[in-house]
């Protein structure tokens, strides 16, 4: 396996990433919460994610990777008072929670096509998993971590040794994590402590509600995150992924009680994608007026563009939107793809200047994921003395990563979508299933494809594969 570091938020370095199974990594994400069109700025973080899973896959790891979408319980201020978005979007509407949310789940995979992010292997929305929540707090109960007050479960943070491990500041620095108002909550011990269980919402209009053992009511934000992890990925987790929002509370919470409950160490790699701001200061979807996928449609934008604009800068570094850059990132965009298209595809591919760059580009990307880097080493590739064939068999290559579209037969199988990805997945199994000499899987995988009309060839480079 090449080597790849990448900055943890939890040791404050950057350090060599090792899964804790050989070859294989857990990967969570936080997903949406869809009671608005995603903005531009959330899909920065989708974005970097995107091209962090599917260079771990590049590099030869099978990803398992889980997010959820956040139906319920994510209140307007994350010091658990005010009224949950979704809630307070179904008003605005004068629709259902349920109709809200698969609408504005559906417009969000929508914008990750356009933005050829791929879909993760699980995607569960937070009202399928009620029992988890329920079954995880009952732990948190009988490990001494909960608390009953004022009708609601609370997480008990002073039974902690470090709550602040993750940040390593204290609350009062974490203003990055403070959105809208904080309004106290007088029934928590600690001012710290959490909800884990709502039953007492001062808004009668909470539309979605089960029962539990501690009353009719619904599950707090952070414990969503906890229990869909656990039962898709179980007790450890390799990487959890996140904008830096998220570091404070909702991660903080989502490690104070997961390993309340585990008894044990539950995450060991977090990454976080810094804000896409516009001059006005941090997007945000509260704000309304956001700007979307669409919007850049409107104004002539391909959402490519977009994407390349985030791949030119680095993941933990804030980015300032503006329609200029943008227009920088556009011309790029078009230059590189009419260079690309003026190749002619001429010779055999010349195996050692494959590799030799295939491994700059590893060596550049796996610095931290440095994307513009790894873009430098495809504009040293259109320049270099190589045949069209050795080029073009690098830039598909690099943009099995960078997923910018650069090559038209890209463009149409992204658009293939799902069915892509379903490829794509086995044929990486294939090829760790060939790696651990386990040919009964390969073939199997082989003849399940060749049922779906999918012919795969091998070569050095890896297997490639067209549709009959
Ligand atoms: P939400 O739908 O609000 O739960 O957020 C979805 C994702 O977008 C989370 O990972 C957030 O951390 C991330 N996020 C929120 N605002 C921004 C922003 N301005 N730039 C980048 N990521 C963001
Ligand atoms: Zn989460």
């Amino acid at each position: 396996m090449e080597k790849f570091y990448l900055y943890n938020t939890l040791t404050r370095q950057v350090g060599e990433f090792v899964p804790r199974e050989e070859g294989k990594v857990t990967m969570y994400t936080c997903g949406p919460t869809v009671y608005h069109y995603a903005h531009i700025g959330n899909l920065r973080s989708y974005i970097m994610e995107d091209v962090l899973e599917k260079f771990l896959r590049y590099i030869g790891y099978d990803v398992k990777r889980v997010m959820n979408i956040t139906d319920v319980g994510h209140l307007s201020s994350d010091g658990d008072t005010g009224e949950d978005k979704m809630v307070a979007g179904a008003k605005r509407e004068g629709k259902t929670v349920m109709e809200i949310a698969k609408f504005y789940e559906d417009a969000f995979f929508k914008d990750c096509d356009a933005l050829n992010i791929k879909r993760p292997d699980v995607i569960e929305p937070a009202t399928n998993c009620i029992r988890e929540y329920i079954a995880l707090i009952e732990k948190l109960f009988e490990n001494g971590f909960a608390y009953e007050a004022g009708g609601n479960v609370y997480f008990d943070t002073s039974k902690l040794a470090d709550y602040y491990v993750l940040t390593g500041h204290s609350a009062d620095e974490l203003k990055v994590g403070v959105r809208d108002d904080v309004e106290e909550d007088g029934n928590k011990r600690t001012k710290t402590d959490f909800v884990l269980w709502f039953t007492k919402s001062k808004f009668d209009s909470q539309e979605l509600k089960w029962d539990s053992p501690w009353g009719v009511g619904y599950p707090g934000w952070h414990i969503e995150c906890s229990a869909i992890s656990m039962k898709h990925l179980g007790e450890y987790l390799d990487l959890h992924c996140g904008g830096v929002d998220n570091i404070f509370p909702h991660h903080t919470n989502e490690i104070a009680q997961s390993e309340a409950a585990l008894g044990h160490g539950w995450c060991s790699h977090w990454f976080h994608v810094q804000h896409l701001n516009d001059r006005s200061g941090k997007m945000s979807k509260s704000k309304g007026n956001i700007l979307t996928v669409s919007v850049l449609r409107e104004k002539g934008y391909d959402p490519l563009v977009y994407r390349m604009f985030c791949l030119q800068s680095h993941y933990r570094k804030p980015l300032e939107f503006s329609y200029e850059t943008l227009d920088n990132s556009k011309a790029a965009y078009e230059k590189l793809k009419n260079r690309i298209q003026a190749i002619a595809e001429e010779g055999g591919v010349d195996t050692e200047k494959f590799n030799e760059y295939r491994q700059k580009f590893i060596g550049n990307v796996g610095n931290d994921l440095n994307t513009s880097l790894g873009l430098t080493v495809l504009y040293d590739v259109l320049k270099a003395d190589m045949n069209g064939a050795t080029k073009l068999a690098l830039v598909r290559d690099f943009d099995s990563v960078l997923s910018l579209g650069l090559t038209a037969e890209e463009k149409a199988e992204a658009q293939g979508g799902e069915f892509t990805e379903y490829v794509e997945r086995l044929i990486a199994e294939r090829a760790e299933a060939k790696k651990a000499k386990n040919w009964a899987r390969a073939d199997e995988i082989r003849a399940e494809l060749g049922e779906k009309g999918v012919v795969l060839k091998d070569s050095k480079e890896g297997t490639t594969w067209t549709k009959a």
